[in-house]
């Protein structure tokens, strides 16, 4: 299981420490992955907090290029020794920052010969939704992003997809755990397509991320299918991050006793 804090923009060097090694101490659960996100500004006080906590820190998104006249971005190269995992095709800079699916896929291979983890972000407006066109949305995003790389690449790069619908994020309005199970089911059968075969694309971790909460996350985690979630405002409260993770935490040494 994978907890994923996405901070957004939110903290200061100031403070961004205290509060990562507030919420590493309160989320200690051997069978839970657990990353916070920081802005840039923040990652190294971040990393210095977290020293030998066994969280991984991570940025919010990585430039396209690895260098060059692009003023206030920050290149993939440019994080190392300061982040492990780099969230990409988040909806907020897809809306803020135009990015594309062929952007994000530039960006994939900028995080991976980076040797940055990356969580890639898909997830349908809500009108698509309303008009049954979610699958058609998210396959066309998976597509986009993922097609020409390498699997044996992205699968060592620990590639994770987050699941995302844009309805929902920041919204205090979830998707039910059943559509969430079921386009987790759909993102593995369009990875599949793009010649992972059956087994590679099932073990690439899904993850959900709009409004998961210490209310809703455990309706999530008990879903197979999903091995996660991507949390935004949630991940900035240390005790909805402390029971959000306890629910990880019970359902990933509850599949690896199961062996799954
Ligand atoms: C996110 O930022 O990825 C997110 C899912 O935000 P929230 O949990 O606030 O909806």
């Amino acid at each position: 299981m994978i907890v994923a804090g996405n901070w957004k923009m939110h903290s200061t060097p100031a403070d961004a420490g205290d509060l990562a090694a507030l919420i590493a101490g309160r989320t200690e659960h051997a069978d839970v992955i657990r990353v916070i996100c920081p802005p840039f500004v923040c990652l190294a006080a971040v990393r210095e907090a977290l020293a030998g906590r066994n969280v991984a820190v991570g940025a919010q998104s990585c430039h396209h290029e690895l260098a060059g006249a692009y003023t206030g971005e920050i290149s993939a190269p440019m994080l190392a020794g300061l982040a492990s995992w780099v969230i990409l095709g988040h909806s907020e800079r897809r809306r803020d920052a135009a990015e594309t699916d062929a952007l994000i896929s530039r960006k994939l291979t900028r995080a991976t010969d980076a040797g940055l983890r990356p969580i890639v972000c898909v997830g349908e407006q809500l009108d698509d939704r309303v008009s049954g066109r979610e699958v058609d949305v998210v396959d066309a995003q998976v597509r986009g992003c993922l097609a020409g790389h390498d699997p044996v690449v992205l699968a060592a790069a620990g590639l994770v997809v987050a699941y995302e619908p844009v309805w929902a994020i920041g919204t205090g309005r979830s998707a039910t755990a059943q559509d969430a199970a079921a386009m987790a089911d759909a993102i593995r059968a369009s990875i599949a397509s793009l010649g992972w075969g059956r087994q590679a694309a099932a073990d690439v971790p899904v993850l959900y991320g709009g409004s998961v909460t210490s209310a809703n996350a455990g309706d999530f985690f008990g879903e197979p299918g999903i091995d996660g979630a991507l949390v935004g405002g949630a991940s900035l409260k240390p005790d909805e991050m402390a029971a959000i993770v306890a629910r990880a935490g019970l359902v990933g040494a509850a599949r690896r006793e199961a062996g799954a």
